[in-house]
């Protein structure tokens, strides 16, 4: 028969945790090995221990009311019929591995954060570094993330005895049920902060504006998201860090419109120089060069700078750059410029000309003629 703990504290069955309290501190002070060194003494205030740390643990409470010995010794014969060994036995029997569910830890990871960040076109394809501010919560300096004020600490839960949860046993059809549920008193954190930190509240962490250099590839496009690690925020309870996503966006160019890799832009030149052929300085993003236009080029036709256009974020290399052909005719013509031209068009027998008929549009054919070429 394992020892009656009511009546080692000398309290009823139906004791309250407030009468159980005072039994054992009022024992606690009568039998302390401090005041009274004698062995019988110490081994008796040992069984005061033993009965309060079941009696003031409800759930260690409850089962031994149900005839388990939480610390160790067999069962008094009723309720679970003694087979169990000990307490975690006869939790594990009940709730598999539920019983080793423990309080909460009041330390969590923290949330990503994400950060949108504006860069040109050159930037985008060369690549670069860039400076950042970054608003985010991190480790209070004051409490150093743990929440308690300079000079406190958290306590261990008087109400869970530090479990972070509290059982209770109810009666249906089925039988004796017991169920578990978070501490109320310390949200089941298994301790309580009496007085928490002023500057966090209690939080373990603040918010703080940090400088960031961020090293962006080459070849990052309208989208693209960097990871950076352990930059996010921090966790409650001065937790690790969440990651900081940065996310590119990047600001239209006046000239280049960008397409996967490749730049596209359009130039318009007179009729006659398509006719004669010309050379045109267009601003890349490699510097000054020239577009070599061949005589008798075609409006919509499309002339490709190679290795001119953005790098590849994986694999080296870069896109073109593709400059669009447009041809425009002169719409009008002084007396001299008009009798030239009609010079030229007898000179070329076409005072007359009776065109070409093709289905559909011949421009918008060989536009897509020429990006399904890559040209
Ligand atoms: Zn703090
Ligand atoms: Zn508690």
């Amino acid at each position: 028969m394992a020892t009656d703990y009511y009546a080692v504290l000398g309290v009823q069955r139906d004791a309250s945790q407030d009468e159980i309290k005072k039994a054992f501190r009022r024992l606690a002070r009568e039998l302390h090995p401090d005041v009274n060194p004698d062995p019988k003494t110490q081994e008796r205030f040992k069984e005061i221990n033993t009965a309060y740390e079941v009696l003031s643990d409800p759930q260690k409470k409850q089962m031994y009311d149900l005839g388990g010995d939480p610390m160790g010794g067999a069962g008094r014969g009723g309720g679970f019929g003694g087979g169990f060994g000990n307490f975690s036995d006869i939790m594990d029997a009940f709730f598999g591995a539920a019983s080793q569910r423990g309080p909460r830890s009041r330390t969590r990871r923290g949330q990503d954060a994400m950060i949108r960040l504006d860069i040109e076109l050159d930037e985008a394809a060369f690549g670069t570094t860039k400076d950042i501010q970054v608003d985010t919560a991190v480790v209070c300096t004051t409490c150093s993330g743990e929440g308690a004020a300079p000079g406190t600490s958290a306590q261990t839960c008087d109400m869970c005895r530090g479990r972070g949860e509290v059982s209770q046993v109810t009666r249906s059809f089925l039988g004796q049920v017991m169920t578990s549920r978070p501490c109320p008193q310390c949200q089941g954190f298994g301790t309580v902060v009496p007085t928490p930190c002023p500057e966090c509240a209690g939080d373990g962490r603040v918010r703080s504006r940090r400088n960031l250099t961020v090293k962006i590839p080459a070849g990052v496009d309208n989208g693209t998201r960097i990871q950076l690690a352990g930059e996010g925020e921090v966790g409650p309870g001065g937790g690790p860090a969440g990651d900081l996503y940065v996310e590119i966006h990047e600001v239209p160019h006046p000239v280049f419109q960008r397409r996967g890799d490749d730049l596209h832009c359009t130039v318009t030149i007179p009729m006659t120089a398509a006719a004669l052929g010309t050379k045109v300085p267009l601003e890349t993003l490699d510097g000054m060069e020239e577009v070599d236009i061949r005589p008798g080029t075609q409006s919509g036709q499309s002339i490709p700078l190679h290795q001119r256009g953005v790098t590849h974020l994986r694999g080296g290399g870069r896109g073109d750059l593709i400059v669009h052909v447009e041809v425009q005719t002169p719409s009008k013509l002084d007396p001299e410029q008009e009798e030239l031209l009609r010079r030229l068009a007898k000179l070329r027998g076409e005072e007359r000309p009776t065109g070409q008929f093709q289905p559909g549009q011949q421009g918008l054919f060989s536009r897509l003629k020429d990006a399904f070429n890559g040209r």
